[in-house]
């Protein structure tokens, strides 16, 4: 469902009135309505609550021309929603701080909701409340996002143990290219494998895979072994090697895979013996999935045609659009 966006938002006042209109969340979540002074949340008993926020700034995260106010709404919940997936939780309902550049005019602030709200519409994640400011800077978003995980059953980064298959959805590399704002966060992925498979240890790919592995295994005390021929590479991670204009030519699709941040897969860990159900039955349909690696007692390492050499400290940049 498309959701109307007034044209006049001008003030506060303004989007408040109209946040008021759009339809209510599940009685559960929310039942007053917008308008009070704080939200009230009422998850279902036995579950826990799962919070993750995340800052976009313009000129950092993303650049406003060359995205588009939609696209950056969108990214601002996805980039949340990627969070939520990677502890396995149900999303309740997002929160959207905006400071909006003094004198600018108010389709910024519509389209920007918009994109957001689009994206809310598809996870089942309402926007629930928030604030918005003006100042003489760039624009800056924040979104809070809170989720309901069964008791206990929340997924962390620190379960992972030596022996565990390295798992990953979807494919890596190249996130430059339109992915990173364009991507779909694994929000049904991540709970579809957590109820039908023991998942020791996941979380989801922002920094870039050989970083956010040596995060994940860290947090679990452990180290790594990534297997070149067995990363998922994108189309994108091709596509790349051949294009100067960035001026990051020169890598192959393997390093881009390694390296690249904004992938938004998830990563995790689980038993041989899941790990074996899980490539042969490819549960998320679509979205594939691939053993990359395996945990270890210690160390960090990178394997191509059978030897091993230290897994490369690439990590994260920002993007360019
Ligand atoms: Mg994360």
């Amino acid at each position: 469902m498309q959701i109307p966006i007034p044209n006049s938002l001008a003030t506060e006042q303004d989007l408040i009135r109209w946040l008021g209109t759009l339809p209510r969340p599940d009685p559960r979540v929310w039942p007053q309505g917008i308008g009070d002074d704080a939200a009230i949340l009422l998850p279902n008993p036995g579950e826990d609550l799962v919070v993750s926020t995340d800052m976009l700034l313009d000129g950092a995260c993303f650049l406003l021309d060359q995205a588009g106010a939609k696209r950056v709404g969108r990214k601002s919940l996805a980039v949340n929603l990627s969070d939520l997936a990677a502890m396995a939780a149900r999303p309740l309902g997002c929160f959207l701080s905006l400071a909006l550049p003094k004198g600018g005019d108010s389709r910024l602030a519509r389209e920007l909701i918009s994109g957001l709200t689009e994206m809310g519409e598809e996870f089942d994640c309402p926007l629930i409340g928030g604030d918005t400011n003006s100042w003489p800077g760039p624009l800056a978003i924040s979104v809070t996002v809170i989720g309901a995980v069964q008791k206990g059953r929340a997924i962390l980064r620190s379960g992972a143990r030596p022996g565990d298959w390295l798992m990953v959805t979807g494919l890596l590399g190249g996130s430059i290219l339109g992915h990173h704002l364009d991507f779909k966060p694994r929000v049904q992925e991540a709970r579809k494998l957590a109820e039908s498979f023991e998942i020791h240890a996941m979380m989801d790919i922002s920094d870039g895979l050989a970083k956010d592995t040596r995060t994940l295994c860290t947090a679990s005390g452990c180290g790594a072994v990534l297997v070149t021929e067995r990363l998922p590479l994108s189309p994108e991670s091709h596509q790349l090697e051949s294009i100067s204009a960035l001026g990051i030519q020169g890598k192959t699709p393997e390093e881009h895979a390694l390296g690249d941040g904004e992938d938004y897969e998830l990563l995790f860990t689980v038993s041989p013996e899941v790990g074996k159900s899980l490539l042969q039955e490819q549960p998320l349909g679509a979205v594939p999935i691939s053993k990359i690696g395996e945990c270890v007692s210690q160390g960090f390492w990178l394997e191509a045609k059978g030897t091993r050499s230290p897994l490369p400290e690439t990590g994260w940049q920002h993007s360019w659009g």
